[in-house]
């Protein structure tokens, strides 16, 4: 399933290469096909804890999108009649701009408790307020230090560094031993583990790369500044401001002459987005493209439980590689 999307998505990616109509045209099949995919990822997006079937579930939680999902199937493991669905299709992404679908909304009024990434990147928040006051909602980003751009905003992407998704962990298991205190030993427990298997996975990275400290790279949108901190790492320009958006000509020409000057041997491209400008900065410069997984975009169900560190893993070896770290 997976494999069969990926393929897609690539396919996706060299119809956008190609001039004219054609390109456009193939884009558009492919992007109704991949929207097809999801269709059947629809009925496995629901994660029911220790065995609680639909209607049974003493616990509703719906979260906005996929690094949400992730963690709070993490902190309800094991919990009996908690069901978890996930608000988003796996192809969303990240929420920039998202739009509430009806059935989102009908979903929510199901809810016992709407986990929220926070920091601006759900949107739609004051507007589906406006509408549903009642809706209980937990923002995940409670007390996590967060970078900000350099437009004043602050940059959503927290659950990219270690610290960032461990408070959020923290109060999703919180808010839970609140709302379901009859298992509050369990949420507890959820959290002590996803805390340690955090700290095991910082450890080995940091001894890793310490020797990455101060290395300048290039990245595809706003979401790795957490990833960079975390390693002392510095970022030399951002190829795409907005997913979706390419560079304008002169942009691109100062992000050329920017890796340039500064001998850069790598840029970062995110796999949910296409590559083309990292192509043709790579051209110009000789400098390689590789791929950092951001963690938005997933099937929402109980295999998923490991994702976050599977893929933070596989970051930190296409880092090692790209920066050639022995
Ligand atoms: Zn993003």
């Amino acid at each position: 399933m997976l494999t069969r999307r990926k393929r897609v998505g690539n396919f996706i990616n060299a119809a956008m290469a190609m001039p004219g109509t054609l390109a456009v045209l193939l884009a558009v099949v492919l992007a109704v096909a991949v929207m097809g995919l999801s269709g059947c990822a629809l009925r496995s997006n629901t994660a029911k804890g220790g065995g609680a079937q639909g209607d049974g579930a003493r616990v509703r939680i719906v979260t906005s999108f996929y690094p949400v999902y992730l963690t709070v199937i993490n902190m309800t493991k094991d919990v009996p009649g908690v069901e978890v669905v996930n608000m988003t299709q796996p192809q969303t992404g990240c929420l920039h701009d998202y739009q509430l679908k009806p059935q989102d909304v009908e979903m929510l009024d199901r809810a016992d408790l709407f986990v929220i990434n926070g920091a601006g990147m759900e949107t739609f928040m004051a507007k589906l307020l406006a509408q549903r006051g009642d809706l209980k909602v937990l923002d995940a980003s409670a007390g996590v230090s967060l970078l900000y751009g350099g437009d004043g905003a602050a940059n959503a992407h927290y659950w990219l560094d270690l610290d960032g998704v461990l408070r959020q962990a923290q109060n999703v298991s919180n808010e839970l031993k609140k709302i379901d205190a009859a298992h509050a030993a369990q949420y507890a427990e959820n959290y002590v583990e996803f805390s340690h298997r955090l700290e095991a996975l910082a450890g080995t990275m940091r001894t890793d790369l310490e020797s990455l400290k101060g290395k300048e790279i290039v990245t595809f949108h706003e979401a790795f500044p957490y990833f960079a901190k975390m390693f002392g790492l510095k970022i030399a320009a951002v190829i795409e401001r907005d997913p979706g958006v390419a560079p304008t000509p002169s942009e691109l020409e100062k992000i050329i002459a920017t890796v340039k000057e500064l001998g850069v041997k790598a840029l970062f491209a995110e796999p949910q987005y296409a590559p083309k400008a990292a192509e043709v900065i790579a051209q110009e410069t000789g400098a390689q493209v590789y791929s950092l997984d951001p963690i938005v975009t997933g099937v929402a169900n109980l295999d998923a439980m490991d994702d976050y560190f599977r893929k933070m893993e596989q970051n930190f070896k296409t880092l090692k590689l790209a920066l050639g770290v022995q």
